[in-house]
């Protein structure tokens, strides 16, 4: 088997761990995963869940507390500030508000330049040449090059976005909610561009999002994250047609299904996600499990493999 493009072992983020008297929370607390070249991997769970902070950390946009994190056979955690920077050219971002990441005072043009610049990757007219190509390959005129974000829709917002995440040709693209603040209709035709991205350019995805339906539609493996650790692991097809943990199905049971006919019973899940400064003991999901047993309120539950390509966290499968 080929070596993963990335390799996380053990993450761990936890705020508050060095300040004395405020709660350590355990954003993302010995999450594991690993994505092979040209493959999306979709994290899912609802706000709070630990997904987007497992996303920066992955990149060391904020600094894991723990773990190990390998891309392209170098650790990312210990990388000295300079080695690390010269790496980032190789993984970017995209982020849920398009409007909040470009600059409002600088071209759509000195956007895109700006990665090339930072990386010193070419000369000026390579440069221009390949901000005009960007545009193109995001389906946008390259002529848009001299406006300025305010003169674009939410959805071409995006595709500015993803253009300046692609231009200095990565190998991995985490992107958080990217689609998030977009109508419907918007949504589906920036996943079937990042689709289209990831066939060109052979790109590789860690996709952040909240919305299952989003994750179905991108992810080849779909990890599922509860209040900081992750759940169930496993390919899409292993995870839609069987999935194992409690919340997974009372996820699932709540998007409607590829085939008419075929619906899930819906499980509505009791109270909303926990306060992650004092998760409840034992399996963080126990006070909302319609299968909890005494054990889940003492115990957490190691992740164990259920079948070839599937894990999944929860003492029903011990
Ligand atoms: Fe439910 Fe127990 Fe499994 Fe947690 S470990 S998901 S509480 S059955």
């Amino acid at each position: 088997m080929n070596m993963p493009l990335l390799e996380v072992t053990g993450l761990k983020k936890h705020f508050g761990a060095n300040t004395p008297g405020s709660p350590s929370v355990k954003a993302v607390d010995d999450v594991s995963f690993s994505i092979g070249e040209g493959q999306t991997l979709g994290l899912v769970g609802e706000s709070g869940c630990g997904k987007s902070t497992t996303g920066r950390s992955v990149l060391r946009l904020i600094e894991p507390s723990a773990g190990s994190v390998r891309f392209m056979g170098k650790e990312l955690t210990i990388l000295p500030e300079g080695q690390l920077r010269a790496m980032r050219r190789h993984m970017q971002m995209v982020f849920q508000d398009p409007y909040a990441s470009l600059n409002p005072r600088m071209t759509i043009g000195e956007v895109l330049e700006e990665p090339l610049i930072v990386h010193r990757l070419d000369d000026r007219a390579t440069r221009k040449r390949k901000v005009a190509e960007a545009l193109d390959m995001v389906g946008l005129n390259p002529a848009y090059a001299a406006r300025h974000p305010h003169e674009f829709s939410g959805g071409q917002r995006q595709r500015v976005g993803i253009a300046r995440a692609i231009i200095t040709r990565p190998k991995l693209v985490v992107a958080d909610e990217a689609v998030s603040a977009l109508d419907v209709s918007i949504q589906a035709q920036i996943l079937n561009l990042l689709k289209e991205l990831q066939q060109e350019l052979g790109l590789t995805y860690l996709f952040v999002s909240h919305d299952l339906a989003v994750i179905r539609h991108v992810s080849d493996t779909i990890g599922v994250m509860y209040l900081g650790r992750m759940v169930e692991l496993g390919t899409r097809e292993e995870i839609y047609a069987n999935p194992r943990h409690p919340y997974t199905q009372a996820l699932l049971s709540a998007i409607p299904r590829e085939h008419p006919g075929q619906q899930r019973q819906r499980i509505v899940l009791q109270g909303s996600i926990p306060n992650p400064a004092a998760p409840p003991t034992g399996c963080h999901f126990h006070p909302r499990c319609p299968s909890c047993m005494d054990i889940c309120k003492t115990e957490a539950p190691a992740a164990v493999k259920v079948s070839a390509g599937q894990t999944v966290a929860c003492h029903l499968y011990r």
